[in-house]
């Protein structure tokens, strides 16, 4: 698998491939791969002639006293993997080649990045202007006509359809469905910080949510379902940074169900690991 650790070795790759008239998929990632990952380059892979894979561990996007310097890597495993769910190319840079000395540009999008995980008590909007600088960074780099993103992380997804829109970009952002352990926990390279025990319990948030999706089911208020889900989190010892149901589309905060799609979304600590996970329902307007 030839993986290219420059902006300049990229370009060359690229402009030979689009000069051939191969279309060009990007999935950036911060690697160590699973299947929500692997399912992205699948879909990258039917779509496009040609697959980028990026593998970069975004210091900008982690806060202090996160996890930047323990997050799990394995490039020669990610290599493996990515080549056989059809990538044609890795983008492995440095974090000297992503910043370099004097590096001093950020986007931000307002609103939407102040909210769950972005509000200033939790993560922090600085989470996501981090997120937004280096996938507008890896759009330019890379070119893509297509940009897979997962539903695992709404927000992110939301975040970088509005930074695509409003500053022009010329490309088409999927979003895909979040792939899911056999028991219902999203996949996510943190569930490698979880203990046994810890293990065990994390489903719970996604049975929480699919309490909360089938409290919904008649309509009402969303503060009925988000208590169903809150009671199975604390059944199994989880209590919740943050529990909401908000508008899909531009994240306002829902409190009755109007017919339009409404996310609903938490994030909790598990042992080590900071956990998110989303569901989508629509349930119907109430009288
Ligand atoms: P990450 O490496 O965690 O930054 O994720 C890279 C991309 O994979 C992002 O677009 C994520 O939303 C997506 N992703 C992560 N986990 C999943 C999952 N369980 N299902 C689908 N997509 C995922």
């Amino acid at each position: 698998m030839r993986i290219e650790r420059t902006k300049a070795g990229l370009r060359e790759v690229l402009t030979e491939a689009r000069r051939e008239g191969r279309t060009i998929g990007l999935v950036p990632t911060m690697g160590y791969l699973h299947e929500g990952h692997l399912s992205l380059i699948r879909a990258a892979a039917e779509d496009c002639d040609l697959v980028v894979v990026s593998l970069f561990v975004n210091p900008a996007q982690f806060g202090p006293g996160e996890d930047f310097e323990r997050y799990p890597r394995d490039e020669a495993r990610d290599a493996e993997l990515a080549e056989q769910a059809g990538a044609g190319l890795i983008y492995a840079p440095d974090v000297a080649e992503v910043y370099p000395q004097g590096f001093a540009t950020s986007v931000a999008v307002a609103g939407l990045s102040e909210v769950l995980c972005g509000d200033p008590a939790r993560r922090g909007p600085e989470h996501f202007s981090g997120v937004a600088t280096v996938v507008a960074k890896l759009l330019n780099t890379v070119g893509p006509d297509v940009a897979y993103f997962g539903q695992k992380d709404a927000q992110q997804a939301a975040v970088i359809r509005r930074m695509v829109a409003d500053l022009d970009f010329q490309v088409r952002i999927e979003i895909k469905e979040t792939i899911r352990e056999p028991d219902g926990l999203a996949m996510s390279s943190r569930n490698a910080y979880l203990g046994e025990a810890d293990r065990s319990a994390a489903p719970a948030i996604n049975r929480a949510l699919r309490a909360a999706e089938a409290a919904a089911a008649a309509g009402g208020r969303t503060e009925t379902a988000l208590a169903a889900a809150r009671s199975v989190l604390v059944e199994a010892g989880i209590e919740p940074e943050y529990l909401e149901a908000r508008d899909a589309a531009d994240l306002t905060e829902i409190e009755t169900f109007n017919g339009r799609p409404v996310l609903l979304a938490v994030a909790a600590r598990v042992g080590r690991a900071r956990l998110i996970d989303n569901l989508v329902v629509i349930p119907p307007q109430s009288e």
